[in-house]
C-alpha cells in the first residue's frame, strides 16, 4: 500500500507567514481599493504570487521604483533590504510597510553595529540572494561573502561572521573554520534560522526512509533548492516541483508499495501541499498521512456554508471585522451581520485580537473573503434555546414588539414568538398595548420548524399558572388547623366569603363571621378587605379550608351571668318573632326570649300585635341559663315597675 508522508515543519515558516499576513492585512486595512506593491516577489512561489495579484498586491522591481507615485504603498518582504534602499524609498515619499522577518532584521542590526566598530563583516551565503544583498547593505556593501570557504584569502584583523538564514550548517562550519584560522579576532553569530534547520533535518530523515521525495516550492526559492539537495543525497528519486500539476504520473501511479515523502520550502502554502498529497494518494487507501495533513483536511472541511467557525480578529473598522479563521481565505464579518442598529460601530463591540464565533453564510465574496454572520449564529442559538425550552418545558424571556389582532408579537434573539391574547394573563386582558416594550417570561407551547417561517407560540399564562401552583403548594404546606392567618376577601356570596390566603382560597361561612346574626356576608365584609381568620379545618388532600372570624372573638355567653344578672332591667332590640314570643338581641350573639305571656298585661294573640322588628325595648331578666344559651325576659314586669 502506497504511503504518503509529509515531513514535519514543511511549508510556511514564521517569517514568511508573517510577511504574507502583513501584506494581506495592509491591503485590507487601509487600501482596500488601491493597488499596493511588494519590493520583489513577496515569496518565491508563483501560486502565492498569483494569489496576491488576485488581491491587487503586485511585485515591483527596484529599477521600476520611479513608476510609483507619492504615497503609494510598498511592502518590504521577509528577506529585508539594505539601508540605502530604505532611504531611496523614503526619498520617493512612498509609504513603507516593513515585513522583514525579525530574525533577518536582527542580522541587519548586528552587521551595522560591528561594522561601525571596525569589524570586517563576513556573510556565509549566496552572494546573489536578496537576503544576503540586503544584509550587505547594512555595512556599506563591504562584507566578504563566502558560501563554501571561497573569497577568504585576505581575511585578517577583527571579523564578525553571520549567515544567510537559509544556509546549510555544513557551509557555516566550513567558513567558520577558515575564518577562525585567519582572523585575529572573530565574533561569530550563527544566524541560520532554526526553522530552516529543523525543516532540513526533518526532510533529511524522511528522505532516508522514502523511495521517492517530492520537494514542493518555488524554483527560485533557495531554501527549497537546499531541501531538494539534502533529499537528493539520500534518495535518488527526488524531484523539485512548484505545485501538484508538475508531479509526473510515473512517480506514483502503479506504485502501490512505496513510501513517497513530501517536503516543502518556507514559501509553500498549505493548500499547495495538500493538493500534492491528494494527487498522489489513493483516496481509498490514504495511509500514512501525518497529523499536519489531517489538520489541514479538518480545517478545510470545517468551512462551509452553515458551519460555525472561530477566528481571531486581525483587523477591524466601523463597518466590518476581518478574522483569521484558519482557512485559506480570511473571514469578513459585516456590521449588518452583527446588529440591525445602524448607530452601532463594530469597533465599539470588538477589538483586534479578540476571538469570536460566527456562522459562515457565504464561502467566497467578490474579494475572496468567507462571509460570516453573528446574527445568524445568535438566531441558531436562539432557535436551539427555544426548542430546548419547548422540549423541556422551560421558560424563556421574550421582548414584546407589538400588539396585533389576537395577541402579542415578541422577539427572542431575533426570532418571532407569538403570544395569543388568551395566554397573556390568567385573566382576560382588554388592552394588549400596555405590554409593548415589556419583557415577559413565557413557556413555548408550540414549536413548528418550517422551511420558510417557523411557528413558535408562547404562553405567559402557563408560566403564571405554574408560579401560582407552586405558591399554592407552598401555602398548603404551611397552613395548619387552629392557625390564625391574614387573608383578603376575594368573593362574597350569600352563604359566605372566599378568603385568599397566599394564593389559596378558604371559605368563611356566614355563620363564622360573627357571634351576632349576619344576614349576608356583604353586610359586614367588603371585597379586597384584609381580614384575620382562624383556620377551623383544613383538608390538604382535597384542598378545602374552613375559616372563621367569630372564633377570634370572645363568646358573648362566657360571662353572661355577670353581664345580665337576674332581676336587672336591660335594653334590647326585637330581632325575630315566634308564635310563642319574641327574640330580643341584647348584644351580637346573645338573643333572649320574651315569652308571649310576658310581653303585655293585655291578652295578645301574637307578639307582632304590640312589638315590631327593630324596636328597642326594655325588659327584666327573669332567668339566665348559660349552658343552654337561654335568657328569659319580661317586658310586662318592667311596665309594672314603671307603673
Ligand atoms: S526562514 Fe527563518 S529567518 Fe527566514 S523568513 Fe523564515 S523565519 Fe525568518
Amino acid at each position: 500500500m502506497r504511503k504518503i508522508i509529509l515531513a514535519d515543519n514543511a511549508g510556511f515558516c514564521f517569517g514568511v507567514k508573517r510577511a504574507v499576513d502583513i501584506a494581506i492585512s495592509t491591503k485590507r486595512e487601509q487600501y482596500k481599493n488601491k493597488r499596493i506593491y511588494t519590493l520583489g516577489q513577496l515569496i518565491h512561489n508563483n501560486d502565492v504570487v498569483k494569489y496576491l495579484e488576485s488581491k491587487n498586491i503586485h511585485a515591483v522591481d527596484i529599477k521600476d521604483i520611479d513608476k510609483l507615485n507619492n504615497n503609494d504603498i510598498i511592502i518590504i518582504r521577509s528577506h529585508g533590504i539594505s539601508e540605502d534602499i530604505i532611504e531611496l524609498l523614503k526619498s520617493k515619499n512612498l509609504n513603507i510597510v516593513d515585513a522583514t522577518c525579525p530574525y533577518v532584521a536582527n542580522i541587519h542590526k548586528k552587521v551595522k553595529e560591528y561594522s561601525n566598530r571596525g569589524y570586517q563583516i563576513v556573510i556565509v551565503g549566496d552572494k546573489n540572494h536578496p537576503e544576503v544583498i540586503g544584509i550587505n547593505g547594512w555595512c556599506d556593501n563591504k562584507a566578504i561573502i563566502s558560501k563554501k570557504g571561497e573569497n577568504l584569502d585576505n581575511i585578517s584583523g577583527k571579523v564578525c561572521l553571520v549567515a544567510q538564514t537559509t544556509e546549510k550548517q555544513e557551509n557555516w562550519q566550513k567558513v567558520l573554520k577558515i575564518v577562525s584560522e585567519r582572523a585575529e579576532e572573530i565574533i561569530p553569530f550563527n544566524t541560520i534560522c532554526n526553522a530552516t534547520e529543523v525543516r532540513q533535518k526533518k526532510a533529511d530523515e524522511l528522505s532516508k526512509e522514502a523511495q521517492a521525495i517530492v520537494v514542493l516550492g518555488g524554483h527560485h526559492s533557495s531554501n527549497t533548492t537546499k531541501l531538494f539537495e539534502i533529499c537528493k543525497r539520500n534518495c535518488e528519486n527526488t524531484i523539485h516541483v512548484e505545485n501538484s500539476g508538475e508531479i509526473p504520473d510515473e512517480l506514483y501511479k502503479g506504485k502501490d508499495n512505496i513510501i513517497i515523502g513530501v517536503a516543502a520550502g518556507a514559501s509553500t502554502p498549505d493548500w499547495i501541499i495538500k493538493e500534492a498529497i491528494n494527487k498522489m494518494s489513493d483516496e481509498q487507501k490514504l495511509e500514512g498521512m501525518n497529523e499536519v495533513i489531517k489538520m489541514m483536511d479538518e480545517n478545510e472541511k470545517k468551512v462551509y456554508v452553515g458551519a460555525l467557525v472561530k477566528g481571531e480578529i486581525i483587523q477591524i473598522n466601523e463597518k466590518a471585522a476581518f478574522l483569521n479563521i484558519g482557512y485559506k481565505n480570511d473571514g469578513i464579518l459585516p456590521l449588518n451581520e452583527v446588529t440591525s442598529d445602524e448607530n452601532v460601530k463594530l469597533t465599539d463591540l470588538f477589538t483586534v485580537g479578540e476571538e469570536i464565533e460566527a456562522k459562515v453564510i457565504k464561502l467566497k465574496n467578490e474579494d475572496n473573503y468567507v462571509v460570516l454572520s453573528k446574527s445568524e449564529l445568535e438566531r441558531d442559538q436562539g432557535l436551539k434555546s427555544i426548542k430546548d425550552a419547548f422540549e423541556n418545558k422551560n421558560s424563556i424571556k421574550v421582548l414584546v414588539k407589538e400588539a396585533v389582532n389576537g395577541g402579542l408579537v415578541s422577539n427572542y434573539k431575533g426570532i418571532r414568538v407569538f403570544i395569543p391574547a388568551s395566554h397573556v394573563e390568567l385573566y382576560h386582558v382588554d388592552d394588549l398595548n400596555e405590554y409593548v416594550g415589556k419583557e415577559l417570561e413565557v413557556n413555548i407551547i408550540e414549536f413548528t420548524k418550517r422551511r420558510n417561517a417557523n411557528r413558535i407560540v408562547g404562553s405567559r399564562r402557563e408560566v403564571l399558572k405554574a408560579v401560582k401552583e407552586e405558591q399554592e403548594n407552598e401555602t398548603w404546606n404551611s397552613l395548619e388547623k387552629d392557625q390564625v392567618v391574614e387573608g383578603q376577601v376575594k368573593r362574597l356570596t350569600n352563604f359566605g366569603a372566599f378568603i385568599d390566603i397566599n394564593g389559596v382560597d378558604g371559605l368563611l361561612h356566614v355563620s363564622e363571621i360573627s357571634w351576632g346574626r349576619v344576614e349576608k356576608p356583604s353586610d359586614v365584609l367588603k371585597a379586597d378587605e384584609k381580614v384575620k381568620v382562624y383556620i377551623l379545618d383544613i383538608d390538604k388532600e382535597n384542598k378545602k379550608l374552613s375559616l372563621s372570624i367569630k372564633k377570634l372573638m370572645e363568646d358573648p355567653w362566657t360571662n353572661v351571668e355577670e353581664k345580665y344578672p337576674v332581676g336587672s332591667v336591660v335594653l334590647g332590640k326585637v330581632v325575630r318573632f315566634a308564635a310563642f314570643g319574641a327574640f330580643i338581641e341584647l348584644e351580637p350573639g346573645v338573643d333572649a326570649l320574651v315569652h308571649i305571656s310576658e310581653i303585655s298585661h293585655k291578652r295578645i294573640a301574637k307578639p307582632s300585635e304590640v312589638l315590631s322588628i327593630g324596636e328597642e325595648i326594655k325588659a327584666k331578666i327573669l332567668d339566665v341559663n348559660k349552658e343552654n344559651k337561654k335568657i328569659g325576659l319580661s317586658i310586662k314586669e318592667v311596665e309594672e315597675t314603671v307603673d
